[in-house]
């Protein structure tokens, strides 16, 4: 086996539209090609549950080697894959431009388009991840809606869980009546024009989650950068179709960029820098959707002008500088740096802007959370998620400081429960999910 690069990664364009991207027979070649170079290396053993059933079936197969171990067996690997992107960012030394030439997480994603066009992706799923269409609802209906998600609704849960295989424990986000883009048309807060960065413009990428779920990331941000000057609008043309991409259906995520980007770009000539609320869906936009549609030109110059919400206020405070008027916050924070926002090689934007905040105790934790999005709420995947996720949850246990927050909101809703299965009590966590809500606490706004 060759020495790993020493030269930064790179990811070639997916060719979801050549026939061959969904041969078969191509495809298990490629996957035995992979995962014979994993075997002989295993330095992702710990990373999620992929590895470990990779290597269990190899160790346990009649040569020890991939040679006698079924093609049936990779299906278990490639179920465990939350794309989370760590072994491609983090660990692995053979992606391009070595000759290797190895992207584990992509190749899980061809695994499941060819799935996909086989009509293997379950309707459930299909349904469940239609995060627009299900956001919209719930919004209109928030009330029985919630009921009927809530995990302690003995009489709906163990439906939910029979007909769309939902686990009955998994905690799924609430709907809110009036959406965060509705909320925005309703009046921006007023712009501190005496903060050194008065006269930047950003326009706010909803997201689904912020958009449907949790508005107040999105306040609490418009708030934050109000306060330093920046004037913003908030959009919300579609979701970023992660969720889509996650189960193969590159269509779908293709689709998803020309619009978005087509809006976006509008803003991007009047001016406005691009700032996304979720980490997820700023990877979507920075680095997944141009390697989906690389010749799309208004999607490679949203891509270059996306910023994290973290990112875009430590850039301001590196450059301009922030507005004052910051106080401690009591009780100390954790903050958990998502995948997502570490497979955007941003570094810890997170923990570098709460470390902003004067005289507050700060833990930093930099490992997968294990939900990896609608996947870890699967009756599959609840307990293996949790499983991935218990190092994140004892770490937090034991930081016991009064705040838990994470760019990725779902992150955080499972390390709550993750902590519930510690015996923790998490009545005495603060509500606040998004580093950039603490930022707005401090400010007092
Ligand atoms: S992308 Fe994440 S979940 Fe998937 S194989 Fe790599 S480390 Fe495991
Ligand atoms: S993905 Fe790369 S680092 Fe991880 S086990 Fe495979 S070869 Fe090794």
């Amino acid at each position: 086996m060759g020495e790993g690069s020493l030269e930064a990664p790179e990811r070639r364009p997916i060719p979801w539209r050549d026939a061959a991207y969904y041969d078969a027979e191509d495809l298990d070649a490629e996957l035995r090609r992979v995962f014979d170079i994993c075997h002989g290396c295993r330095r992702c053993f710990n990373l999620c549950d992929s590895f470990p059933r990779l290597f269990d079936v190899i160790d346990g197969s009649e040569t020890g080697e991939l040679d006698s171990v079924p093609s049936a067996a990779f299906k278990a690997v490639a179920d465990a894959c939350t794309l989370c992107d760590m072994c491609f960012m983090t660990k692995c030394p053979y992606v391009p431009p070595h000759e290797f030439d190895l992207d584990f997480p992509h190749l899980m994603v061809r695994y499941r388009a060819l799935e996909a066009r086989q009509g293997k992706i379950g309707v459930a799923v299909r349904q469940l991840t239609k995060t627009d269409r299900n956001g919209r609802l719930g919004c209109a209906v928030p009330g029985p809606v919630n009921w009927a998600s809530k995990r302690s609704n003995a009489l709906t849960r163990p439906v939910l869980e029979g007909v769309a295989g939902v686990h009955r424990d998994a905690e799924l986000p609430c709907y809110h009546s009036r959406t965060l883009v509705a909320r925005a048309a309703a009046g921006a807060p007023a712009v501190n024009r005496e903060a050194p960065a008065f006269g930047r413009k950003a326009v706010i990428y909803a997201t689904c989650f912020a958009n449907y779920n949790s508005p107040d990331i999105g306040l609490a941000g418009r708030a934050v950068l109000a306060h330093n000057g920046v004037e913003t609008e908030v959009v919300h043309p579609a979701c970023c179709a992660m969720p889509q991409f996650e189960n193969g259906d590159l269509a779908a995520a293709a689709a998803a960029a020309a619009r978005v980007a087509a809006e976006l770009v509008g803003w991007i000539d009047k001016g406005y820098d691009v700032v996304s609320l979720v980490p997820s869906c700023s990877l979507m936009l920075k680095f997944e959707w141009p390697l989906i549609v690389p010749d799309n030109a208004d999607v490679g110059r949203l891509g270059g002008a996306t910023r994290d919400i973290a990112e875009y206020v430590v850039d301001i405070a590196r450059n301009e500088g922030l507005a004052d008027g910051m106080s401690a916050l009591d009780g100390g924070v954790t903050v958990h740096i998502a995948c997502h926002a570490r497979a955007q090689n941003m570094g810890r934007k997170a923990a570098e802007m709460l470390r902003l905040l004067p005289d507050t105790k700060l833990t930093v934790i930099e490992r997968c959370s294990g939900h990896g999005g609608s996947w870890g709420v699967m009756k599959d995947n609840f307990e293996v998620a949790l499983k991935v996720g218990r190092p994140v949850a004892k770490s937090a246990a034991e930081a016991g400081n009064a705040y838990l927050v994470s760019e990725c909101p779902l992150a955080r809703q499972h390390m709550v429960q993750g902590l519930e299965r510690l015996g923790e009590d998490t009545g005495r966590l603060h509500h606040a999910v998004h580093p950039v809500e603490l930022m707005a606490r401090a400010y007092g706004l």
